[in-house]
């Protein structure tokens, strides 16, 4: 078998049809574009699923219309702190970071923390200084700004509400009046080789307590992979998500009790996380190249590409 298969989401929430011009929808479908062409390109050298899946995050992350890398949402201090992990599903090594400020690109710290040392998980300072030791590279505070953020974070500075940045709707010149929108990134993939991996970064929720840890940088909340099963990536309210065990629940359903790929998803969005208000969605493949994108809100952000001649990017349901 020699298919592969690429899908991505730029993050999940109150995305309307009637909050967007056909230049912003333009935008957005040319940012995912973008992302899916970085990934598609490597599977179809022949290349590893768990070097697309970087790359593909990677490009999410350098284009501000998402939550994360550049474009991050403030958190309470005012500050961005970025959370991603990465995760191979041929061997079951993993790397993640958490709580990490002025990484350009958070996703190939997980990476190199996989490859390059003895851990699964680094945060914050230690993180950094891995970050240095190993070359990577680091930007300003100001690299991270983008206006329509700093004006979400503004309506809720002072207050103990955190929000899913594409549920709080702000007005300016940036935005036009659309404040739902942006989000958390992710890919998942599956090679020539039949290996599937998984990637997802963020600069979690708006106006998030300094040191907060949403669901992204958790193996088995938002990301995980396994040759068996699955590969997922996922995008919504951080907590519920990291209660559920959500990326890793979708490969239970399929192991231990044989659901599909699509059905484990569907069952994980739509029944499990509703009971506990968990909102957001969640894309996967598996190794046979089934690939599925399911969310419980409005909208996702969200594209595939396949070697079989499937594509799509869309973004409401
Ligand atoms: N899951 C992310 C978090 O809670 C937010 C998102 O997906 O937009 O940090």
């Amino acid at each position: 078998m020699n298919t592969f298969t690429l899908a991505i989401h730029g993050g999940a929430g109150t995305i309307l049809r009637a909050d967007m011009t056909a230049e912003k929808e333009a935008g957005y479908r040319h940012a995912l574009d973008t992302a899916l062409l970085a990934g598609y390109t490597i599977l179809e050298k022949g290349g590893s699923s768990i070097q697309a899946v970087q790359a593909a995050v990677m490009a999410l992350e350098d284009d501000i219309h998402f939550n994360a890398g550049k474009g991050s949402v403030f958190g309470k201090d005012g500050r961005h702190e970025m959370d991603a992990s990465i995760m191979d599903g041929s061997n079951l090594m993993a790397g993640a970071v958490a709580a990490v400020r002025n990484i350009r690109n958070p996703v190939e710290l997980a990476y190199t923390i996989m490859t390059k040392s003895p851990h699964v998980m680094l945060i914050g300072q230690g993180a950094k200084e891995f970050a240095l030791q190993q070359g990577l590279a680091t930007e300003p505070d100001e690299y991270f700004f983008s206006a329509f953020r700093y004006e979400q974070w503004k309506q809720m500075q002072g207050s103990d509400a955190i929000a899913l940045d594409h549920n709080v709707k702000v007005t300016t010149p940036e935005t036009s009046g659309d404040g739902k929108k942006y989000g958390t990134v992710g890919a998942v993939a599956l090679d020539i080789h039949g290996n599937i991996a998984a990637a997802t970064s963020t600069g979690g929720m708006t106006n998030k307590q300094f040191g907060r840890v949403g669901d992204s940088p958790i193996i088995g909340a938002g990301t995980y992979a396994n040759n068996k099963t699955c590969a997922i990536s996922c995008t919504g309210h951080g907590e519920p998500f990291i209660r559920a065990v959500t990326a890793y629940d979708v490969s239970c359903l399929m192991e231990y009790k044989g659901l599909s790929l699509e059905k484990a998803m569907q069952v994980v969005v739509h029944d499990k996380l509703m009971k506990i208000e968990g909102e957001g969605g969640m894309i996967g493949v598996d190794a046979s190249g089934n690939v599925a994108l399911v969310f419980n809100s409005d909208g996702m952000y969200r594209g595939m590409k396949t070697s079989d001649g499937r594509y799509a990017v869309a973004i409401y349901k």
